[in-house]
């Protein structure tokens, strides 16, 4: 169905809207003006027509009341009775959206046997917390969860729903926006609230190549998921005043068809998720071999060393090493960037770093837009330098700080 009316009666097939679509959307056909599937509704040809016979078809769409939905709700994802830390990421983003709309910060606990989790995520300030504690939930299952959680958002009606983009976030969160019929948005990297509500999802698209602002104008929930690391936790508040609200479903509806039999855990990969200190190397490197110099480096310092996606693609670094938008995100207190050119792929993950070294032989280097230093000049100086004056005891991240530009 096309966008668009077009008044048939008075078109004297002058043709100026085919000539001013820029998607080859229109063409005469069986005499008459028509659009394609390729139009884009860009809404160029409304005002081509000199006649006006163009205009766009009323949307018919019906919307829900948005008033009967309030408060921000924040799914506590907790494995093995250890509540995620994405949860208090979520809930202090969900603070400040609460804050602008003056209503509530909500939480919703599923397992079994809780008990200090719900103290823990009282203390950082939510106002209530919806706790299912149930056997069918004591281990991760996602049709028993989708369930629950279904239940809560129907008694419930939270207007926001955020979810931490983890795997068990990614697979649940879809489950609950196609039961509401509702919008999500995955991996955000940005929220903010207007004062009707609605909630303004920004996150990379096409590549990362723009930044693309999404409303869920007409549906309620709205719902988000965002990736561990990308905003600050919520405070603990001194005295917590939260309420604990006892929720449950007929344990029959959380029977599904998966069997439990055991839980094994993946063997530890060394993460820079965590790691307060990284040293992030790209393209700048010219040889497998000079990473050997780089680990030195980051020995001596007691950093990790993360990459950009061509040296994994190289093979000269694992996956989990990658920072950036299809790999992690991280925010330690210091970050080294050497020889990386800070495409908006990579910048996506290492933005909140709390402090930014670049260098870079480029001056122009978009990574300086983000750094709070930087260095241009070659790594394949610098870093021999900075490995000989740590070994002599010297403090080089004063000395950095003294040298370096400050942008
Ligand atoms: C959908 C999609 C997702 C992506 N996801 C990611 C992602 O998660 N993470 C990621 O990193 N990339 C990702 N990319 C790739 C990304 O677009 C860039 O290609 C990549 O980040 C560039 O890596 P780089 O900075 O190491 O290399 P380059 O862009 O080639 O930059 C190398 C830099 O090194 C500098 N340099 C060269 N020699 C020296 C030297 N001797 N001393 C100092 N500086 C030197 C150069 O001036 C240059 O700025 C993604 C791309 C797409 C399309
Ligand atoms: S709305 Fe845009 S894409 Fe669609 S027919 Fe008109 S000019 Fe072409
Ligand atoms: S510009 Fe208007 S009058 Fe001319 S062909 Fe298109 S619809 Fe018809």
């Amino acid at each position: 169905m096309s966008n668009y009316d077009i008044g048939y009666v008075n078109c004297s097939l002058c043709e100026k809207c085919i000539d001013a679509c820029p998607f080859d959307a229109i063409a005469v056909v069986d005499g008459k003006i028509k659009m394609n599937s390729a139009c884009k509704a860009c809404g160029i040809c409304v005002d081509s027509c000199p006649e006006g016979l163009i205009t766009p078809v009323k949307d018919q769409r019906a919307s829900v009341d948005k008033s009967q939905y309030t408060d921000v709700l924040v799914f506590a994802e907790q494995i093995e009775g250890e509540v995620h830390p994405v949860t208090y990421e979520l809930m202090g983003k969900g603070r400040e959206l609460a804050n602008k709309i003056d209503q509530e910060l909500h939480v919703i606990l599923l397992g079994h046997n809780l008990m200090d989790q719900t103290d823990e995520i009282l203390a950082h300030g939510a106002d209530k917390i919806y706790v299912y504690n149930q056997k069918a939930l004591h281990h991760f299952d996602v049709q028993a969860y989708a369930r629950a959680f279904e239940d809560c958002v129907e008694k419930t009606k939270p207007t926001i729903i955020l979810i931490g983009a983890t795997p068990v976030g990614r697979s649940l969160a879809p489950r609950i926006s196609t039961r509401f019929k509702t919008g999500l948005t995955a991996d955000c990297t940005i929220l903010d609230v207007r004062e009707n509500t609605d909630l303004v999802q920004t996150r990379p698209a096409f590549g990362g190549n723009i930044m693309a602002r999404i409303l869920t104008t007409r549906t309620r929930p709205q719902m988000a998921t965002m990736r561990y690391k990308v905003m600050e936790p919520a405070a603990k508040v001194d005295n917590p005043t939260g309420e604990i609200i006892n929720f449950s479903v007929p344990e029959a509806e959380l029977e599904t068809r998966s069997n439990f039999i055991s839980i094994t855990k993946k063997p530890e990969v060394e993460s820079i998720e965590d790691a307060d200190k990284i040293i992030a190397v790209g393209r700048g490197i010219r040889e497998e071999k000079d990473l050997e110099m780089i680990k030195e480096l980051a020995d001596l310092i007691g950093a990790k060393i993360g990459t950009t996606r061509p040296l994994i693609e190289k093979g000269w670094t694992g996956h989990h090493q990658q920072i950036g938008l299809s790999g992690r995100s991280v925010r330690p207190e210091l970050i080294i960037t050497l020889g990386i050119s800070g495409a908006v792929q990579f910048v996506a993950g290492m933005k909140s770093s709390e402090h930014i070294f670049a260098v870079n032989s480029d001056p122009e280097a978009s990574i300086f837009n983000v750094a709070h230093y930087g260095m241009v000049g070659d790594l394949y100086n610098i870093v021999p330098k900075l490995i000989e004056k740590i070994k002599n005891g010297e403090n080089v991240f004063k000395k950095i700080e003294k040298e370096a530009v400050a942008i």
